[in-house]
């Protein structure tokens, strides 16, 4: 395998964008990613915090504790991962991680690898999704990915702008992809405008070092409060119906409660 440090984002030509390594390395391991090129786009893309403007390299360790960052999107970082893990993990690549879902992860034929089968459906799901579970019932792992839905952030790509929900997607049986990234197209920054107020409540297995069975981010501007979801869905989830209107699994209908008491938790946090 060939390691590639490009010096202009002109001279991307295919292969395994890395940046923090901490998603891509241990699927390389685990032979779930299988590449011949590993490109290195450290030295390509913005890093550290200006005002609202968050480069795609800045770690979640720079995200935790620094004052410009709303505070759902601290809360989110700090809650994430192992120390070790957010001083390499990058904001992008937390975005970009691939599903945790453990048949996902033991390389079963499964519908999101083009199969015909979801076997957490058929088998064990309890950390899977309540919401739009029917095709691929996988629980999107990012926390940092549900603050900024919520709080409304943009990207910046090598060839466009978009909100943070346009980076995602149901996968279907036409287009297996969570994302709507494209081959090469690189993510540079974001754009996370303040908040009146904003808070990020996770529940997790242990205190610490675990993904979200449930997160959830509240933002208020104003009036109007704006609530995202991790662990729910295969994509972020920005809470537009009831929990009520939740299509939970056998083995996840306890995470419905969960997100119930987290909902009213934290918009009264935020009130
Ligand atoms: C044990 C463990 C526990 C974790 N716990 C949590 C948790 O509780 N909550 C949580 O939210 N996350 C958690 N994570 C995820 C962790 O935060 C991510 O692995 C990390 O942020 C990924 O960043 P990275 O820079 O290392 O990405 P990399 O591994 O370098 O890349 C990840 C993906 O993003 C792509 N990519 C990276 N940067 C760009 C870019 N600028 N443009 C386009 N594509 C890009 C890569 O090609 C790759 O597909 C955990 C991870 C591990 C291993
Ligand atoms: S939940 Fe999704 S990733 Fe997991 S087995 Fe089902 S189709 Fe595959």
């Amino acid at each position: 395998m060939e390691l590639l440090r490009p010096s202009d984002l002109d001279e991307l030509d295919g292969g395994v964008l890395l940046a923090g390594g901490t998603e891509v390395v241990p699927l390389l391991r685990d032979g779930l990613l299988k590449t011949d090129r590993l490109v290195d786009i450290n030295g390509l893309v913005p890093h550290g915090i200006a005002a609202t403007r968050v480069g795609a390299g800045a770690t979640l360790a720079e995200l935790e504790v620094d004052p410009q960052v709303p505070e759902a999107l601290r809360e989110a970082s700090r809650l994430a991962a192992s120390p070790q893990l957010r001083n390499m993990g990058s904001i992008a690549g937390n975005l970009l991680q691939s599903t945790r879902c453990w048949y996902w992860r033991l390389d079963y034929p499964c519908r999101l690898r083009g199969g015909d089968r979801c076997h957490a459906r058929d088998g064990e799901h309890r950390e899977h999704a309540i919401f739009a579970n029917d095709f691929c019932a996988s629980a999107h792992p990012s926390d940092v990915a549900a603050a900024l839905l919520a709080l409304g952030a943009t990207l910046r790509t090598t060839r466009r702008e978009l909100p943070v929900r346009d980076l995602y997607r149901l996968p279907t049986p036409d287009d297996r992809r969570t994302t709507t990234l494209e081959q090469d197209e690189v993510i540079l920054e974001l754009d996370v405008p303040p908040a009146d107020s904003s808070t990020y409540l996770k529940a997790m297995d242990r205190k610490r070092w675990a993904f979200p069975l449930v997160g959830v981010a509240a933002v208020r501007r104003g009036a109007e409060t704006t609530v995202a979801l991790a662990g729910v869905a295969p994509v972020p989830w920005l809470l537009e119906s009831s929990l009520d209107d939740a299509t939970p699994l056998p083995g996840t209908a306890y995470k419905v409660q969960i997100a119930k008491a987290l909902v009213e938790r934290a918009r009264a946090a935020v009130a």
